[in-house]
């Protein structure tokens, strides 16, 4: 019998469990379904990303006798609609553990009444609820949670079959939409599956090898950007996983925090929004709607490093690992104001927006998360530039005031006889703001106020 693939993140044919069992039912029908509740919130580079996903996957389907069928509307609607048009008794997904996925599937499930959501596989490497500790809770801790992910290992990648496959074809559907209209110059890498293999082929034979010495550091540009493939999986982790060897073991380390923050989110889906630790939500905060925050936003604050990651983030929908970690702190403790507004500015940014990694990456960054990063380990916005670009070379592809400033010079140019007219002065004492920081944090633990 027809069944239906509903995709959803994982746009590809090659290590897809859920093709194997719908292949399994008879005739296939490929489905993905715009949904509004998810496209809004997204900025253009991501919806620009995905609708290039989706034409790639079209056209590798139709290399296979087969098409991808698009609609639009609520999943609750459609998805019933289009299995009772091909008579399918079963619809198959990749499971979805994200707050808004797990619900809209349930929805899904009642709505489909006799037909049944079959979840197969994941977007992960090990899926949210694999792994608990003896007494069955949830890691709370990464540092235990990797070592058990280590142990419990994963599936090899599953063997293709998409020629094989017997596709269903003449459902209608819309077009994959235009893209968006992208900020002036960015140039987004090529979507897809094919795009993806390639481009972790080629990280893995040349910059991999690099990867644990030199991950930290944005100047040398050291890091695969599997991110936006991971996103939309147009590659799987545990395909990056089986190429990976033993020397590997920092990269295989940032897939086990993939799935950890995964996890996290699966089992605390109100973390999205609030705090993990909630004696946190009652520190004083200053509002987001000020000149700070939009400084912030625009790559104006007069600090060098997080200038040019802010910079780099709107000009790319992409920002190095280390300087999210810069920017979010300098936002939280420098600026006094709350990780959800920076979560959300980078969410609308972002081509890899992930809800999991970006909301847990801010609530660590903040000192709010899981793990052990605890609120009074603030980042210095000129040490960590003097740090992590010796020579500035990061700062100054990204904010052009400061070209003609040679080497480290770049991160303190307040110093320079002739500081650069264009570029703002600090618009914080970042010595003054750590305290008031530390202060506000003693006195949200102590549960008082500190005004
Ligand atoms: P690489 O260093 O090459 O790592 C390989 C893969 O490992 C990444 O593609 C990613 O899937 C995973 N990974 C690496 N670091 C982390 C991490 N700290 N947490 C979770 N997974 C990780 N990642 C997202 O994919 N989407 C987000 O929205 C996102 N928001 C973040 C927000 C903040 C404040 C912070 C501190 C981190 C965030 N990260 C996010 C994690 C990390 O910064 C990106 O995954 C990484 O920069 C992507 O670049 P890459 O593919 O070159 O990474």
């Amino acid at each position: 019998m027809t069944s239906v693939l509903w995709f959803r993140r994982d746009l590809r044919l090659g290590d897809h469990p859920a093709l194997h069992e719908a292949a399994g039912d008879g005739p296939v029908a490929a489905l993905f379904v715009l949904d509004p509740a998810l496209l809004e919130p997204s900025g253009a580079p991501r919806v620009a990303f995905l609708y290039r996903s989706l034409r790639a996957l079209d056209e590798d389907l139709r290399s296979h006798g087969g098409q991808l069928v698009v609609r639009r509307g609520d999943p609750v609607k459609v998805v019933p609609e289009v299995a009772k048009e091909v008579g399918a008794s079963s619809v198959h997904v990749s499971a979805d553990f994200g707050p808004y996925g797990r619900t809209r599937d349930e929805a899904v499930e009642e709505s489909l009444g006799d037909v049944r959501l079959v979840r197969t596989g994941s977007p992960y490497a090990v899926a949210p609820g694999r792994l608990t500790k003896k007494d069955g809770e949830v890691y709370k801790v990464y540092t235990p949670y990797h070592r058990a992910w280590k142990e419990h290992g994963w599936r090899k990648p599953a063997t293709p079959i998409a020629s094989r496959v017997d596709w269903h074809t003449g459902l209608n559907g819309i077009d994959i939409p235009g893209d968006p209209a992208l900020p002036e110059g960015m140039d987004l890498p090529d979507a897809g599956e094919d795009a993806a293999r390639k481009a972790w082929t080629k990280y893995h034979d040349g910059g991999l090898g690099g990867y644990g010495n030199d991950r930290d550091r944005p100047d040398l540009d050291r890091t695969s950007r599997m991110s936006m493939y991971l996103k939309w999986g147009a590659i799987h982790p545990r395909t990056i996983l089986a190429d990976l060897g033993p020397g590997d073991e920092t990269y295989r380390g940032e897939i086990a925090w993939r799935d950890f923050y995964a996890t996290i989110l699966a089992t605390w889906p109100e973390s999205a929004r609030e705090y993990f630790q909630p004696e946190l939500a009652t520190m004083e905060y200053a509002p987001a709607d000020g000149a700070a925050f939009e400084a912030w936003t625009q790559g104006r604050t007069g600090f060098p490093i997080v200038d040019a990651g802010m910079r780099q983030l709107l000009a790319l929908g992409w920002m190095h690992n280390r300087l999210r970690m810069i920017v979010a702190s300098f936002l939280v403790k420098d600026l006094h104001i709350e990780w959800q507004h920076g979560a959300r500015h980078f969410m609308k940014h972002l081509v890899d927006g992930d809800l999991a990694s970006n909301q847990h990456g801010w609530q660590w960054t903040a000192g709010t998360g899981t793990d052990a990063a605890p609120y009074f380990r603030v980042f210095n916005p000129i040490t960590q530039g003097q740090k992590f670009d010796p020579q500035g070379d990061y700062v100054r592809r990204w904010i052009p005031e400061l070209l003609n400033v040679p080497g480290k010079a770049v991160h303190t140019p307040w110093e320079l006889d002739a500081p650069p007219v264009d570029y703002p002065e600090p618009i914080v004492d970042h010595k003054k703001e750590r305290l008031v920081a530390l202060e506000r944090y003693q006195a949200a633990r102590a549960g008082r106020s500190s005004s």
